[in-house]
Order: structure tokens, then C-alpha cells, then sequence
């Protein structure tokens, strides 16, 4: 039986505008709004969007890094918004973070060494000899030779970088990692070596992953279930193979249209969407896609907002049309 390791009740992360002499709050952004999911351990869940959808804010929320404005992300039962202290730390340790920019994520000034060691040393879980082995064999397990824990960020390639930024979020033994565009920054023959990285070391220590990207084909490759996001909230959530095979959402659909099919012969018609992404401040009214829906229902869809509602097995979406 599937482990809930991660529930988020209705996150909202409101960020709020001000202006004028006494800087007063004159409007809010909202980048979440209402989003609820659950993660089983073990289990890689994609999130995905065009940029500017609030799925880093989501990543960051959930980790703490920024306090949520209303909703629950409960962690193990415990709502990671009323952690304090050795609570609070010992939830740090176990929740890690992978961001898209390996070389400004890493101190420039910090041996390799220090850089991984830093949390095995804030969290007691060794130090001195001890906390300089397990850097080595953290090395040696991210595919990169010990003998390099002395050299600096800048002395290594993209990918390599990559490599140091998941040692050292692997340091400290945690449960569940937000790859926040991960694999983005990386060259196409890269992202495919730190995807399958990523994968074998979910296998062995069974890590739980949020995979945030905005690329439909890396979801693809090492998601489990699929979440779509789109202006704040998520529109469609299903099992990759479900979602791939049978999206029913109209942004979905959307998106995958865009995806390329390595096959000449076959061709896929193409859905763009017309204008661009509404502004956070000032979400449309009723569906949020209404503006840019090339299925819009005049009579309701720029009225009432649709729900997340289950329409098969698993397989979630909000639209009226659905
Ligand atoms: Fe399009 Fe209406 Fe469905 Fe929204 S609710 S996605 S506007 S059809």
C-alpha cells in the first residue's frame, strides 16, 4: 500500500505589491492559489507549466523557504507552518533541494568538501575524518572522483556541478528532494546522465522527488504522476502514462502539442494558444484559462471556476467542459 509522505491542503502564496512613501500593500500576487496534491514515498511527481505558473513557489513553500499565506503542507502528519526549533530542523534535513543553476547555488568561494560537509556538520550527523569520508564516497556515488573535493565550483563543468549540488543535498540522508529545474541549465546529453543519476539514487536510498520543469519531454522521462499548473493553480493531475495517452484538459492538450515527435512521417497538429500568460495580480474571472481556451464555453466559463474534479480513476482535472 502506497505511503502518503507529503499532503498539501489548499497552499495559497499570496506576494504582496506596495508603493508610496509609507510603502502600503496595494495589491497581491497571487502565485498559488488553492493547490492540493499528495506524494507517496518513492514516488517522483512532476510539476509542470509554462514559467511564471507558481510551481517554484510551490516547491519553495513546501520546503518553508517561504511561509504560506493560508492552506497545510502536512509532512509525515506534522504541518511543516507550526515547526519550530529541533522540529523544524530535523524537517530541514529530511526535505532537500536541487535548484536549476548548479554554479550560483554553490558558494564559489568553498571547497567542494566544505560545500557537502556543511550540512553533515550542521546537522551532528559526523565531522572531522569521519564527515571527510562521507563526502568521498558521496563523490564517488554522484559519478565524480574524491580526489576533486578540494577544488573550487569553477574548476568543474555544468554537469559536474550538478553532480555537487545532489551530494550535497543526498549529505544529509533526506526523505524527499525538490529538483527545481534541475536538469534545464544542462545540455541535452547532460540532462539525460543526471536524469538517470537522479533515478538510480531514488532506487537506492528511496527518495521521494518533486520534479519541477517546464519541459513536458523531462517530466516524461522520470515522473510518476503528472501535475499541470497553469496561472496559480493545478488544472490537471494524473499517472504520466494517463496523462500522455489521454490528456483532457485544453491547456494540457496545449502543451503537449508542442512536444516534437522524433518520427518525420508523423505529423501532430500543432494548438497555440492565443496571447499570453494573464497577470497573477489580476487573475481572470471564473476559469482562469477562459482568455486563451479555444473550447470556451460563453455562458460559464468566464463566470464560475471550474473544481479539481476526478473524471476517471486517478485522473483529476478542472474544466467545465471535461
Ligand atoms: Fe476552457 Fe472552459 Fe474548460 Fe476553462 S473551463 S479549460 S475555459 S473549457
Amino acid at each position: 500500500m502506497n505511503e502518503i509522505i507529503l499532503e498539501v491542503k489548499n497552499l495559497k502564496k499570496y506576494f504582496p505589491i506596495r508603493a508610496g512613501v509609507f510603502r502600503r500593500i496595494v495589491a497581491w500576487v497571487k502565485a498559488v492559489d488553492d493547490v492540493s496534491f499528495n506524494i507517496n514515498r518513492g514516488e517522483t511527481l512532476g510539476l509542470v507549466g509554462e514559467s511564471g505558473c507558481g510551481k517554484t513557489t510551490v516547491g519553495m513553500t513546501i520546503l518553508r523557504l517561504y511561509e504560506p499565506t493560508a492552506g497545510q503542507v502536512l509532512y509525515g502528519n506534522k504541518d511543516i507552518s507550526k515547526l519550530r526549533g529541533k522540529e523544524l530542523r530535523e524537517m530541514r534535513r529530511k526535505m532537500q533541494i536541487i535548484f536549476q543553476d548548479p554554479y550560483s547555488s554553490l558558494n564559489p568561494r568553498m571547497r567542494i568538501k566544505n560545500i557537502i560537509a556543511e550540512g553533515i556538520i550542521t546537522h551532528d550527523i559526523a565531522k572531522g575524518r569521519e564527515a571527510e569520508h562521507m563526502v568521498a564516497e558521496l563523490l564517488k556515488r554522484v559519478g565524480l572522483s574524491p580526489d576533486q573535493m578540494n577544488r573550487f565550483p569553477h574548476e568543474f563543468s555544468g554537469g559536474q556541478r550538478q553532480r555537487i549540488g545532489i551530494a550535497r543535498a543526498l549529505a544529509v540522508n533526506p526523505e524527499l528532494i525538490v529538483c527545481d529545474e534541475a536538469v534545464s541549465a544542462l545540455d541535452v546529453s547532460i540532462q539525460a546522465q543526471i536524469l538517470n543519476l537522479l533515478e538510480d539514487l531514488q532506487k537506492d536510498f528511496n527518495l521521494t522527488y518533486i520534479f519541477i520543469s517546464h519541459a513536458l519531454n523531462v517530466v516524461k522521462h522520470i515522473s510518476d504522476r503528472v501535475a499541470v499548473m497553469y496561472l496559480g493553480k493545478i488544472v490537471e493531475i494524473a499517472d504520466k502514462k494517463e496523462l500522455f495517452s489521454n490528456p483532457l484538459h485544453p491547456y494540457t492538450k496545449a502543451l503537449m502539442s508542442a512536444i516534437p515527435i522524433p518520427d518525420p512521417e508523423l505529423k501532430r497538429e500543432r494548438i497555440l494558444l492565443k496571447g499570453d500568460v494573464p497577470s497573477p495580480i489580476n487573475p481572470p474571472s471564473g476559469c482562469r484559462f477562459h482568455p486563451r481556451c479555444p473550447i470556451a464555453d460563453p455562458k460559464i466559463c468566464s463566470r464560475e471556476e471550474p473544481e479539481l474534479r476526478e473524471v476517471k480513476p486517478d485522473h483529476f482535472v478542472s474544466c467545465h467542459l471535461v
